[in-house]
Formats: C-alpha cells, structure tokens, sequence
C-alpha cells in the first residue's frame, strides 16, 4: 500500500495552497485532484479580486499557475478521485481511490462545493441539453440565442454577464426582488442591455423534449404562473460542500460544511480541512488560499508534534 506522509483531496485553490506549503515544507504532498482539476475556479470565466491581476486573470490561468508553482516545490499530482476513506482508527489515515488504497500520516480535504440542484421537473433529464450549471463551459452553445439565468447571487450575475457575450436575451429569474449580488456586479449587469430581469418569480418547471424549449415560472407575491419559450437555463442558486465522504467520521454542521477549529483542524486530530468544504461564510479564491497556506502549516506542525 503506498504510504505517504500527507495526502491532499482537492485541487482547487486551497488544495493547491496547501500542497504549496507542504511541499516548501519538504513533506511531498500527494495531491489527488477530485473529478475536476482545478475545482470550481478551473470553469469560471474572468477572476477580477485576485490581487496581484490587476487587469484580471481567467481562472483556469489561475489554477494552472497554482499547479505549476506547488509542483515546482515537488507536490505530485495524481489525477484520481477518493472514494471511501477510514479516519476511524487515526493516523495512518486510509484513502481510497478508483485504482489504489493510499496511508497517510496526515491529510488536508480540500474537496470544494458542487452547485446546489433547483430540485423541479425537467432539471436533471435536461443537464447538457439546455440546463448547465457553467456559463464557460456552455454559453458558446447559446451564440443568439435567448438564455434564462436563475438566482441573484454575485455568480448568477458574473455568469449572466458573461452569457451576454453568446446569446441575445439573457434573462435573470430571481425570487426576490432585490439581488443579493454586490455593488459592482449590480451596477454592470443593471446597465448591461441584453439583460433583463424577472422579480419574485421561481421556476416550477423545465420543460423540453431532448433540449430545454421553456420554463414555467410563478410569481411569489402574486401566485401568477407562467411560462416563458427560451434555449437555455444556468442555475446559480449557491453550493453544497462536498463533504459525503466523510458522513459519521468526521463533525459537519446540518449542512454539511466540515467543522474545524481555528488551526484547520477537523474533529479527528491529522485531519484537517480548508476552503469550501468547511467555508460557508466567506467562499473567494483569497479566502481558500489563506485557508490552504493555513492547513499545510497547521499540518506541517502537527507531524512535527507526533513524529
Ligand atoms: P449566493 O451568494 O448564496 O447566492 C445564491 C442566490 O441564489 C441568491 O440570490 C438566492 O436567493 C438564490 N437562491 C438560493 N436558493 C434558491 C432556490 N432554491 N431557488 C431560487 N433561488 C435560490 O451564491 P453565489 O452567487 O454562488 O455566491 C457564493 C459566494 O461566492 C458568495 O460569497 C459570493 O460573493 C462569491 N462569489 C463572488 C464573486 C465575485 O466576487 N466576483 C463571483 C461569484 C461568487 P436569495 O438572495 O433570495 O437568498
């Protein structure tokens, strides 16, 4: 069974952070990417509140540059994602992944969030024939074409401005009436011609035959519903942390976020966590990646303290 001395779940910022650290550290962290390499920063479009971009960054640039610079230090990359893992006895800690049973002295989960579901008819039979969770994935698809754009967070905003760029019509379907979006953003997507928006209203609905053709909506002041013809509908309503895995090993809150202490410790000593997964507050790239240099050092000084 390959042992190693600490293993790293997630490649997204804070993986990436972390296995910077650690391997600076000389502890030749092995980090396994998690079905998306890169995380949720390897699918979005523009990065504007990095520092260090002052024009902006693309954010698959972005984690490329972070992959680079922790490899350069020695981290290894292995393209695999875990499985099932046994924290239950401590350190070595088990993991598994599709091809190999890994030990570790210590481990960092740094496995992010995934976008929360609407939860209605029609959504998941659509996913990849009109319903898409990534604007930089799809908005190429939708080039004039009309797209619905659901929730009034900072994402569903930056994504929607990005759509602008492919499609004719975008419009935003909020539940409310007032975005939850910041200044900036509000401003630019307010200002921006192609796109509109539809207040109070939620989706009941995504209605298509092998593609989406429409949505039926109701407005929640009024009770009205409706329905509305479009090509497309990008759900941004937030995320759920990816934290299954570690259900009845280590402690979550009701949703699912890890809880850790103020060294990046989970509930299970050698086991700590950064980024998404245990970060329901704050969620920015900046944030994750102090949270990642934060978890390799508190790990770095927790082998040291056992060895
Ligand atoms: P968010 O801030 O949690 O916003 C989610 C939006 O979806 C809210 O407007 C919410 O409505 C709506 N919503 C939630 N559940 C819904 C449901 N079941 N049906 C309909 N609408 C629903 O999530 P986010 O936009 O993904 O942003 C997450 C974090 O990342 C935030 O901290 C944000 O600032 C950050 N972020 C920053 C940037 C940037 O700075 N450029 C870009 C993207 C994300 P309510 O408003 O009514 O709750």
């Amino acid at each position: 069974m390959p042992t190693e001395t600490i293993i790293i779940v997630g490649s997204g910022p804070a993986g990436l952070t972390a296995a910077l650290y650690t391997a600076r550290a000389n502890l030749n962290p092995l980090v396994i990417s998690g079905n998306q390499l890169g995380g949720q920063i390897s699918i979005t479009s523009e990065v504007e509140n990095y520092p260090g971009f002052p024009e902006g960054i693309t954010g698959p640039e972005l984690v490329e540059l972070m992959r680079k610079q922790a490899e350069r230090f020695g981290a290894k990359l292995l393209i695999d994602e875990v499985t099932e893992v046994d924290f239950t006895q401590g350190a070595p800690f088990q993991l598994k992944t599709f091809g190999y049973t890994y030990e570790a002295d210590a481990v960092i989960l740094a496995l992010g969030a995934s976008p929360k579901r609407l939860g209605i008819p029609g959504e998941e039979t659509l996913i990849g024939r009109g319903v898409s969770f990534c604007a930089t994935c799809d908005g190429f698809f939708f080039r004039d074409k009309d797209v619905i754009v659901v929730g009034g967070g900072d994402s569903a905003l930056e994504e929607g401005l990005f759509l602008t760029r492919f499609a004719k019509r975008v419009r935003v379907v909020h539940r409310r009436d007032e975005l939850r979006a910041g200044e900036a953003l509000k401003q630019r997507a307010l200002a921006n011609e192609k796109i509109e928006f539809i207040w109070d209203t939620v989706l009941e609905e995504i209605v298509g035959n092998g593609k989406v053709e429409a949505v039926k909506a109701r407005n929640v002041k009024s009770g009205e519903t409706f329905q509305l013809e479009t090509d497309g509908v990008f759900i941004f309503i937030g995320h759920d942390p990816n934290s299954e895995l570690f259900k009845g090993q280590l402690e979550m809150d009701e949703r699912g976020y890890l809880i850790t202490d103020d060294r990046m410790m989970t509930s299970v000593p050698g086991v700590f966590a950064a980024g998404e997964i245990q970060d329901s507050v704050y969620r920015q790239v900046t944030t994750s990646v102090g949270q990642g240099a934060a978890a390799g050092m508190m790990a770095e000084r927790w082998l040291e303290s056992t060895t």
